[in-house]
């Protein structure tokens, strides 16, 4: 334990080059097999079915050897299945990754996994400029300290002017957030895109360029380039995105220099896969991630549920980092429609937001296969024509068995999450198994960047 905690921070301080941080990969990895084939029941009965040779495993080149693991088979087991042996769950910080599903995934980790996750998240934040003095305001939903998550050494930084935050409820009536914004006046805004653009728009014609935010990092939830319009006209400040999920922490974050995301590559092995195999760069697939530095409850070939665009293997810029293209939200999103099509709903908003200036927000949700509901809320009230046009933009893509509804609204709420869901599908089953031969329109993405 102490070797390998050891291991880790002389790495993480040298600043690794790209062989450094592959044969970092495949030490931690073939470690990490090891350990869970030891220690924690439910991958040793998965290696051992398998026939993984655990003995001559040799690192990231015999990951694909493992099946990949869902969600919904380790919400379905006890702890003590996919705890390593050795760890008392009532001593180790929990997080609870919720989800589109809505069923919860109690992660657990010792304080020194959480803190070593958070170091990842922080180097990267450093190397798109946030800095340790900042005043950060952080708009999110204020999950309260879990029972072992030791507050004092960030209570200690912060007695020095270190890595200060004041939390804005994203919840709180975007108003009541200005208002927090004016008087903590902080270098740099975080949280949820859809809760900043709100607090953007309310803010109205004088913006808030006034507060001299520098940086707004942004994620939780996909960002659409309409939220980074009106977050950088508002603030005047350059908009980051970062992909973190509660299982990994930080999972990628944008390029300084570009818009595709350096991925973590020392802290995780992320793939892009369909089915089993993986896709190339510019394709879409479904997000696989292996932990390196969750030892309690390893998450190996971990499916996430999460879609993405696989960039390039390494990133123009120089840093010596895999790149995602694109993050496009879960692939719960997906509306079945009843010609068996599987589309994802941003290909039915993306044309409309293009083409319908005077859509401020929207929600759009599948009530049956045939039966898709549009919430609207206008910045000024469309005329009978713009919302038959609406209904046959959406029609040339459905086909003419599945019918739209439009609903205008005075405002949308965002959910007990904080998160604002653009689109959800009601009737779509449960599937294990992603079918991607039925995904439609699905270059568009990589396209369009
Ligand atoms: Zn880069």
């Amino acid at each position: 334990m102490t070797r390998s905690v050891l291991d880790l921070w002389r790495h993480f301080l040298q600043h690794p080059s790209r062989g450094e941080i592959e044969t970092f990969r495949d030490r931690r990895l073939r470690a990490l097999v090891r350990h869970a084939h030891a220690r924690v029941p439910y991958y040793r009965d998965l290696f051992d079915e398998s026939g993984l040779d655990i003995e001559g495993f040799r690192g990231v080149a015999d990951l694909e050897r493992i099946p990949v693991t869902t969600r919904q088979t380790l919400q379905s087991l006890a702890p003590d299945q996919i705890l390593a042996r050795g760890y008392e769950p009532s001593r180790l910080v929990q997080r609870w990754s919720s989800g589109s599903s809505g069923q919860k995934l109690t992660v657990r980790r010792t304080w020194l996994e959480d803190r070593t996750l958070a170091a990842f998240r922080k180097r990267a934040e450093h190397e798109v400029g946030v800095r340790p003095r900042d005043r950060m305001a952080r708009v999110t939903l204020e999950r309260g300290v879990s029972p072992n998550d030791a507050q004092w050494p960030l209570k200690m930084l912060q007695s020095l002017g270190l890595f200060r935050y004041l939390s804005i409820d994203c919840l709180a009536d975007p108003t009541s957030a200005i208002e927090s914004l004016r008087a903590y006046r902080p270098d740099v805004v975080g949280g949820f895109p859809g809760a900043i653009t709100r607090v953007a728009e309310a803010a109205g014609e004088e913006g808030l360029r006034d507060l001299g935010v520098r940086l707004i990092v942004v994620g939780g939830e996909t960002l659409r380039p309409e939220m980074r319009r009106r977050m950088e006209t508002a603030f005047g400040a350059r908009i980051v995105e970062k992909y973190g999920t509660i299982e990994f922490d930080l999972v990628a974050m944008q390029c300084p220099q570009g818009e595709q995301l350096h991925v973590c590559d020392d802290g995780l092995i992320l793939e892009i896969l369909r089915g089993s195999e993986a896709v190339e760069t510019g394709a879409q697939g479904e997000v696989v991630v292996t932990g390196l530095h969750s030892w309690a409850m390893p998450l190996i070939r971990y499916r996430i549920g999460d879609v993405a665009t696989k960039g390039l293997a390494r990133c123009p810029c120089g840093a010596p980092s895999s790149t995602i293209h694109s993050v496009g939200g879960r692939t719960l999103d997906y509306f079945a429609l009843p010609d068996g099509r599987l589309i994802h709903p941003f290909a039915l908003t993306t044309p409309m937001l293009d083409a319908h200036p005077w859509i401020r927000q929207y929600q759009l949700t599948q009530e049956r296969t045939d039966h898709l509901v549009l919430r609207v809320v206008p910045w000024d009230a469309p005329s009978p024509g713009l919302l038959e046009e609406v209904k046959q933009q959406y029609s040339k893509i459905l086909g003419s068995e599945v019918t739209l509804d439009i609903r205008l609204l005075d405002e949308l709420r965002p959910e007990a999450s904080g998160k604002f869901r653009l689109s959800q599908s009601l009737v779509r089953p449960h599937h294990d198994e992603f079918d991607w031969e039925r995904v439609e329109d699905l270059a568009s993405d990589w396209e369009r960047r």
